[in-house]
């Protein structure tokens, strides 16, 4: 059973909303898909990483083009 509370609204967060982003480094262009994960009641960010089913698909692809 999940006990963890959101910082915010304090409430228990049994599940987390997680939204698509993009994450760059530095002035670069391109970069990698990403998802924060968010209290489903506030939207408050309590994480986020790198999207793992996106950075598999790009690993394959560009194992492909070499
Ligand atoms: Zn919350």
């Amino acid at each position: 059973m999940a006990t963890g509370k959101c910082p915010k609204c304090e409430k228990t967060v049994t599940r987390l909303k997680l939204e698509g982003v993009d994450a760059t480094e530095g002035f670069s262009t391109g970069g990698w898909k990403a998802v924060t994960l968010l209290c489903p009641s506030c939207s408050t960010v309590l994480g986020a990483a790198i999207d793992p089913i996106a950075i598999k698909t790009d690993i394959i692809n560009s194992l492909k083009r070499t």
